[in-house]
């Protein structure tokens, strides 16, 4: 079984791959901006206490992002292999991912970080924002309230993997196929 996780800044293409990994090899696809999202539109008490945090580039606190992933894995019950989109996005979280896959005696396979420049995502979300309806992609400083919190508290995610011999980095400039293909030769490889 693999479980895998899609690492990136905004923008950087994760729930577009996610996505194509997850068809392509049966796993199940959790994004947890997209679970949000979903809470949002449904008018729960969990999407109103997130949105205040989403709508300004904020991350939304912990116990509520963990309670929720948590639901989610308890729903699905059996799955083979999963790819994690969005999520850990600190450590604590990605303590609580691996606690909560090590009761299920599973491990996260690998982290595939997809690297792209900083200005090339503003581009990118900026374009999305004309299509996706997202406030959050829509203002230039709530993009960079969302790199920012990424470099910040993000980032040392990789270095967590990393010293479990787990973090990979993959391209991620270039079209959403040769991408694709970059990232499906490093899944073979694990
Ligand atoms: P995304 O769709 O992954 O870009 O997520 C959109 C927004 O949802 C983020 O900017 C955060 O406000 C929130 N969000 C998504 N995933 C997480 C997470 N793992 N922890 C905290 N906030 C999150």
């Amino acid at each position: 079984m693999i479980n895998l996780i899609l690492f990136g800044p905004p923008g950087s293409g994760k729930g577009t791959q996610a996505e194509k990994i997850a068809e392509s090899y049966g796993f199940l696809h959790i994004s947890t901006g997209d679970l949000f999202r979903s809470e949002i539109k449904n008018k729960t008490t969990l999407g109103l206490e997130a949105q205040s945090y989403i709508s300004r580039g904020a991350l939304v606190p912990d116990s509520v992002t963990i309670g929720m992933l948590r639901k989610k894995l308890d729903e699905e019950g059996d799955f083979s292999g999963v790819i994690f989109d969005g999520f850990p996005r600190n450590i604590l979280q990605a303590e609580a991912l691996d606690e909560m896959l090590a009761r299920r005696d599973q491990v996260i396979s690998g982290l595939i970080a997809l690297d792209v420049e900083e200005d090339e995502i503003v581009n990118r979300i900026t374009e999305r924002a004309k299509t996706s309806g997202r406030a959050d992609d829509a203002d230039e400083g709530i993009i960079r309230n969302r790199i920012a919190v990424y470099e910040k508290e993000t980032a040392p995610v990789y270095a967590y993997y990393e010293e479990m011999g787990k973090a990979h980095k993959v391209e991620g400039k270039g079209d959403i196929h040769t991408i694709f293909t970059r990232l499906c030769n490093l899944i073979d490889s694990l």
